[in-house]
């Protein structure tokens, strides 16, 4: 069994979602073939070979790959697809772009959010924003899997770097042009992949509050800053710091939420972190029904006392 992994970069790293479907992609029972695709990917191609697990990194280089763009994407992978049984990415911005297109056009269907492999045929994912597990059995002759990343574990660093081999990339003019990228900046580490994550709710009140109150704690404790819809509704904090169901999924080694209530599509999205810290002033809040720890008081004489405690 062949199976071929859509790599995750921004064309100058490689994203720690592709180390961890790289995972699930061996878990498949399969030599695993790379796909970096984009411009000028040297530095991308040579990370992705030391990967432990990559019997082959394949290179797309080529201008219209520059932006990630699904359709050229999902060409390239579609003009290779013929010798993979079975064709994988992290659920990531990208792979969410361009699986579904890949598969339409290979008219079998989409296994979204893996997150576990069963069988090289057989796989679970979450359904009714986490409330349910769903394995899901295909007899397609070729599987498109979208990973759940925050379900398994980076795999680290081989002894012998992957042979870097350099594929074809078809040539068309393209319907979808890029315009322009908007990135926010952020000294803070990644949402997805921060081994702690400090989330705030509506409790904060105001986009001023939201930064003064988690700010200085995620600064001390290195942490990634996150949101409910609510406080992102309401404009306290931005739309990419919304952890949930419409928002990202993430499982950190610790997940603070402040002022939080727990809401089912909420939780969808950080329940699985491993240890859980609530601080709301309602000890009835559903929040406290998956903390391990949890504090009834007022966030906002709680966290300044948390903060000097920690010296
Ligand atoms: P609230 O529910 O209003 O809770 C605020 C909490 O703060 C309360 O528990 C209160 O007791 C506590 N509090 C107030 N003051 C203080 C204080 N001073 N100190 C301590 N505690 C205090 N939500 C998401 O988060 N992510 C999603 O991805 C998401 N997707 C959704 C998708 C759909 C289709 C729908 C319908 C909803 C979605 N929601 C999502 C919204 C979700 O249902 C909730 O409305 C939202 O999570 C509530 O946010 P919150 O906990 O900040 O606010």
């Amino acid at each position: 069994m062949t199976i071929l992994l859509l790599a995750d970069h921004d064309q100058h790293t490689l994203s720690d979602a592709t180390a961890r479907a790289l995972t699930a992609a061996s878990a498949t029972g399969g030599t695993v073939h790379l796909l970096v695709a984009g411009h000028n990917i040297g530095a991308v191609a040579e990370a992705a070979a030391k990967l432990s697990g990559v019997s082959t990194v394949l290179v797309a280089d080529d201008p219209a790959l520059a932006h990630g763009l699904a359709e050229p994407v999902a060409a390239t992978i579609l003009e290779h697809a013929g010798d993979y049984d079975t064709i994988v990415a992290p659920a990531t911005a990208t792979g969410k772009d361009v699986f579904p297109r890949i598969a339409a056009r290979l008219d079998v269907m989409q296994i979204s959010d893996v997150t576990r492999i069963v069988a090289p045929d057989t796989f679970e994912r979450p359904i009714y924003a986490g409330n349910a597990v769903e394995t899901v059995k295909t007899s397609d002759k070729i599987r498109i899997l979208t990973i759940r990343t925050s379900a398994f574990n980076p795999a680290e660093a081989g002894d012998t770097p992957a042979e870097i081999k350099t594929v074809a990339v078809p040539q068309a003019s393209w319907r979808a042009r890029f315009e322009e990228e908007i990135v926010t900046k952020s000294d803070r580490p990644d949402l997805s992949s921060a081994k702690i994550v400090i989330s705030g709710g509506r409790a904060l009140g105001s986009a001023d509050r939201f930064r003064d109150t988690l700010g200085p704690l995620a600064e001390r404790l290195n942490a990634a800053i996150g949101a409910s819809r609510a406080a992102v509704d309401a404009g306290y904090a931005p739309n990419d710091l919304q952890v949930g169901q419409t928002g990202k999924v993430v499982a950190p080694d610790l997940y603070i939420a402040l002022g939080i209530s727990g809401a089912i599509q909420h939780l969808a999205g950080m329940k699985d972190s491993k240890i859980i810290v609530a601080i709301n002033k309602d000890e009835d809040a559903p929040i406290f029904q998956i903390a391990d720890y949890g504090l009834v008081g007022d966030l906002f004489q709680i966290v300044p006392e948390f903060e000097k405690a920690l010296g």
